[in-house]
């Protein structure tokens, strides 16, 4: 039963889509998320002509958090229990890179087996996929994205500081074969580094067949180097599709979708744009996220995280945490700041609040 009022906040939103972020760690060093060097975390800067690297010092990485802060699976099932009891039935399992922590698959069984969840999918790398798609899938794993922002072996290495490519094709076949479908697959798009992609990459949508999603450049990258002109806007990034290929809109399947969807050819491949810088969409949202140390967070771009830890370890009750949860709805913030004065970039990056 769905108490009175559930998740609900003061712009009349009502949360539906939990985000639950298992690890804080990755094998990857993507470019716009945890470059390892000053000069990955530079690349935009310098690509552009008139743009300096900045002398801004960047944090490159993170310092991992230790094990004691990171929810147990029993942490993470709980308060998915309770949030799901306040209405929300959509989770998405991510990270970091979710399939590094170890038996992930007994948490995806954990949550499906609470039977409250109707779509509970996982965005990975495809890096470990291979080995254990078969796994998620008999544990109750609805789909699966895949992040692929190349398809040229050394462009891939240069923007996730990984040779990662064959993985993450043998993730996506692997995943139709196994009805993990719609296979969705995530590209950021940043100019002077894989915009020239932009046309193969809808090619490779319409030969496998997939749902593939460009996705604006936004300022969540530990390096701190995020710049506005190094955005392609997802208005661009439609006219160079549909100069190429044959291209009709799709009807939205929710208010809350993030991606305006086109049908690609003839068959099922689909493009995504998810524009949240040039065209926010925080009026319909109705997400929200927890971190791997257990702190929700209200907004991608949020300031201020609200620790659960505490709560889940002394003992309180579920009727507790879930008064405690629509609290922290009620504080969610009416959008981001991204194109106004005075926008704080968040202290976390995008690899630990989940993407
Ligand atoms: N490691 C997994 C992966 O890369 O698929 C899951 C976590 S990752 C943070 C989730 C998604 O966030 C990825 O598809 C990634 O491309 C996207 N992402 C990361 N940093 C971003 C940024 N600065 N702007 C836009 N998307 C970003
Ligand atoms: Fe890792 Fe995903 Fe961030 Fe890349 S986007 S560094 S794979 S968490």
């Amino acid at each position: 039963m769905t108490p009175s009022r559930g998740l609900q906040d003061t712009h009349n939103r009502i949360i539906r889509d939990l985000r639950v972020s298992i690890t804080d760690r990755c094998n990857f060093r993507c470019a716009y998320c945890l470059p390892e060097t000053e000069e990955a975390a530079n690349f935009y800067r310098s690509n552009q002509t008139g743009n300096k690297p900045s002398n801004r010092e960047t944090k490159l990485g993170y310092p991992w958090k230790p094990k004691s802060q990171i929810l147990s699976f029993e942490e993470i099932t709980r308060i998915i229990r309770v949030a799901s009891s306040l209405g929300v039935n959509k989770v998405r399992i991510t990270g970091g890179e979710p399939l590094l922590r170890r038996n992930v698959e007994s948490l995806v069984a954990d949550i499906a087996t609470l039977g409250t969840v109707d779509d509970l999918s996982l965005t990975s790398n495809g890096t470990h996929f291979p080995r254990l798609a078969k796994r998620l899938k008999d544990a109750g794993l609805s789909r699966i994205t895949l992040s692929l922002d190349s398809l040229d072996r050394e462009n891939f290495k240069k923007i996730t500081g990984r040779d990662g490519l064959d993985d993450v094709r043998e993730s996506i076949r692997l995943a139709k074969t196994l009805d993990l479908t719609p296979v969705k697959v995530n590209a950021v798009i940043i100019r002077g580094l894989n915009d020239h992609e932009i046309e193969d990459l809808a090619k490779f949508a319409i030969d496998e067949q997939i749902v593939m999603r460009m996705i604006e450049f936004m300022p969540l990258d530990s390096g701190r180097a995020w710049q506005r002109d190094h955005v392609v806007p997802g208005a661009e990034i439609l006219q160079r599709i549909k100069a190429r290929f044959s291209l009709s809109a799709l009807p939205s399947q929710h208010p809350a979708e993030t991606a305006t969807r086109w049908s690609l050819g003839e068959g099922c491949a689909e493009i995504g744009i998810i524009a949240p810088v040039t065209q926010p969409f925080c009026g319909q949202c109705n997400r929200i996220r927890l971190t791997a140390d257990g702190n929700i967070r209200t907004c991608l771009f949020s300031v201020h995280e609200h620790d659960l830890k505490p709560m889940l370890r002394d003992g309180s009750s579920d009727d507790a945490l879930a008064s405690m949860l629509q609290g922290i709805v009620l504080k969610k913030e009416p959008g981001h700041r991204i194109d106004q004065p005075g926008f704080v970039q968040p202290e976390r990056s995008m690899s630990c609040i989940g993407g």
